[in-house]
């Protein structure tokens, strides 16, 4: 009887750490094809990040990648953000950008939110000989989120708006692809307060959701682009509630300097701490207002 616990305590411990193998090669080998591709993020710097696969796969079997900073003793964090690069494969700086400000929070994470961070989530658009929007489907991510009347909504759109532009491709149903169907449970799981999505190239802010939208972060200004049918902003913003701040870069394939990066970045945890959760919001809007001279 004892041998038995002790051949299955055997036999659990040899599957865990195979599972943990595999799992860091998979990392291992994820990381090498990032850092071959991306200008500003070598093999090494994607690496030390320490990031994990999780059961989320690409069309092509490429696992999307994800690191956690959990709430830290010392401190309850003010609410949980979900941070997103790469939706779109050919935005290189939007990707880049993630893993500059996971080196920031590796160093300095106080324990103020809880951060899921997800550098890649369209790995097979960016890892191509030739970089691509769309996904291995030539599927627009960024159009394949559910909402009421798809069809006549995200589908019609591309048709009449873009004249079919393969680019913005919604795909053939919502969450059709493997990608936005593990955001979306992932969404669920995590139950964000905030998400921040990073694309690029068109210089503004773009805010979907129900509190105050950050005015400014860095040096680019809010400028509300319109929802689009099928996009995250519409889907989780709008939709859930959830509020969705898009960080549009200059440029897809220079990135911002060192100052403007850290600039966003400031900016963008200072917009959090006033408007991550209701509580938050009332409360520094509250602090605003006793300020005010009556
Ligand atoms: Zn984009």
């Amino acid at each position: 009887m004892f041998r038995s616990y002790i051949s299955i305590a055997l036999l659990l411990f040899t599957l865990t750490s195979v599972k943990a193998e595999d799992i860091d090669e998979l990392v291992n080998k994820e990381c090498t094809r990032i850092g071959s591709k991306l200008g500003s993020v070598n093999i090494q710097d994607c690496l030390d990040v320490n990031l994990t696969a999780t059961d989320g796969r690409s069309v092509n079997n490429a696992p999307i990648l994800i690191k956690e900073y959990p709430p830290l003793q010392r401190r309850s964090p003010l609410g949980k953000v979900l941070l997103i690069g790469g939706i779109h494969g050919d935005e290189y700086s939007s990707v880049s950008i993630v893993f500059k400000w996971m080196k920031t929070l590796d160093q300095y994470h106080s324990g103020l939110f809880h951060w899921h961070v997800t550098p890649l989530l369209n790995p097979d658009g960016l890892l191509r000989r030739k970089s691509q929007r769309i996904n291995a489907n030539d599927v627009d991510l960024n159009r394949n989120f559910p909402m009421d009347d798809w069809e006549n909504t995200a589908l019609k759109h591309w048709e009449t708006f873009t004249g079919r532009n393969p680019r913005y491709y919604p795909g053939k149903s919502p969450l059709s692809e493997p990608e936005s169907t593990w955001l979306v449970n992932h969404i669920n799981e995590f139950n964000p307060d905030v998400i921040v999505a990073v694309h690029a190239p068109h210089g503004i802010v773009d805010y979907d959701g129900p509190r105050d939208a950050p005015y400014k972060l860095g040096r680019l200004h809010l400028n509300l682009l319109g929802t689009y049918p099928g996009s995250l902003g519409n889907y989780a913003g709008i939709q859930r509630k959830i509020p969705v701040v898009t960080i549009e870069l200059p440029y897809a394939g220079i990135m911002p300097t060192n100052k403007e990066i850290n600039d966003i970045w400031r900016d963008m945890v200072r917009w959090l701490s006033e408007n991550i959760t209701e509580e938050a919001y009332i409360e520094s809007h509250s602090i605003n207002q006793d300020a005010a001279p009556s």
